[in-house]
C-alpha cells in the first residue's frame, strides 16, 4: 500500500462521513472519525499523520498504544488518542498518560481507578460509557438496565467528566438497531456524544446520530 493511497482513504471517507450527514440534514462537523490503527504498521500510521493530516486515532490495548504513539503524540501533540479496548485496571496509570479518550468504561472498580489514577497525573480525561446493547455474555459493557445507576456513580461518585455512550452491536444482527438504542439511551440520560459504527457501517450509525466513528480496515486496509 503506498502512502498515497493511505491518504486517499482518508479523504474517501471523509467524504462519505460528510455525504452522509448531509443527507440526514447534520454537520459533517459534528462526526468526527476515529481512525483505528491497531495491528497496523508504523508506516501506514505516519502516512495517516503526515500525508492524510489526520489527529484523532484509536488503539484497543495500552501497549501496542505506547509502541505507536508515544513518539508520534510527542512530535504531533495536537493528537487526540482514544482507548477503545477493555482496559484492566492494573494498566489504568499507562491509559490514563498515554489517552485522551477513555471509550471503555464499564465497570464501577474501573471508575475508581481512573478516578484516582486522573487526580494524581492531573489529567481529566473525558470518558463514554460502554454499552453492551446486544446483553452478550462475551462481551465488555454495562448492561441497559443498570446504565443510569452507573452513570450516577460515574459522575456523583468519582467526578468522571461521562461525555456519552460508545457500543459494539453484535457481529450477528443488524447494527442499526443498536445504534438507534444507544442514540436514545444517550438523549435519555442527557449525554451529548456517540461512539458507535465501524468499517462496515459507519454510514449507517450518521443518521442514526453518531457523533464519533471509529474506522480502522477501511482507512488503513487489513490488519497483520
Ligand atoms: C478494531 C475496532 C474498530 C475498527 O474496526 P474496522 O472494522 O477495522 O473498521 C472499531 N471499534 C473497535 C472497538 C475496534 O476494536
Amino acid at each position: 500500500m503506498t502512502s498515497n493511497s493511505i491518504k486517499n482513504n482518508f479523504f474517501d471517507i471523509y467524504k462519505t462521513i460528510e455525504q452522509n450527514a448531509q443527507n440526514a440534514g447534520r454537520k459533517a462537523a459534528d462526526v468526527t472519525l476515529v481512525a483505528i490503527s491497531k495491528r497496523q504498521p508504523m508506516e501506514r500510521i505516519r502516512e495517516a499523520v503526515i500525508e492524510a493530516g489526520h489527529r484523532v486515532f484509536g488503539e484497543n490495548r495500552v501497549q501496542e498504544a505506547k509502541e505507536h504513539w508515544t513518539n508520534l503524540k510527542a512530535e504531533y501533540p495536537d493528537i487526540k488518542l482514544h482507548l477503545v479496548g477493555p482496559l484492566q485496571t492494573n494498566k489504568t496509570k499507562d491509559a490514563v498518560a498515554l489517552f485522551d479518550v477513555i471509550e471503555t468504561l464499564d465497570r464501577p472498580k474501573l471508575a475508581d481507578a481512573l478516578k484516582t489514577e486522573m487526580e494524581k497525573q492531573g489529567r481529566k480525561l473525558p470518558c463514554f460509557i460502554q454499552v453492551n446493547t446486544g446483553d452478550e455474555p462475551q462481551k465488555s459493557g454495562v448492561r441497559v438496565e443498570d446504565l443510569t445507576d452507573f452513570l450516577f456513580y460515574c459522575t456523583k461518585e468519582c467526578g468522571l467528566d461521562i461525555a456519552g455512550l460508545m457500543c459494539i452491536p453484535p457481529a450477528d444482527e443488524p447494527s442499526a438497531m443498536h445504534f438507534a438504542l444507544l442514540s436514545k439511551l444517550a438523549q435519555e440520560n442527557g449525554l451529548a456524544e456517540t461512539s458507535m459504527g465501524m468499517s462496515s457501517d459507519f454510514e449507517k450509525a450518521i443518521p442514526l446520530g453518531a457523533t464519533y466513528v471509529r474506522v480502522g480496515t477501511a482507512l488503513f486496509g487489513e490488519r497483520d
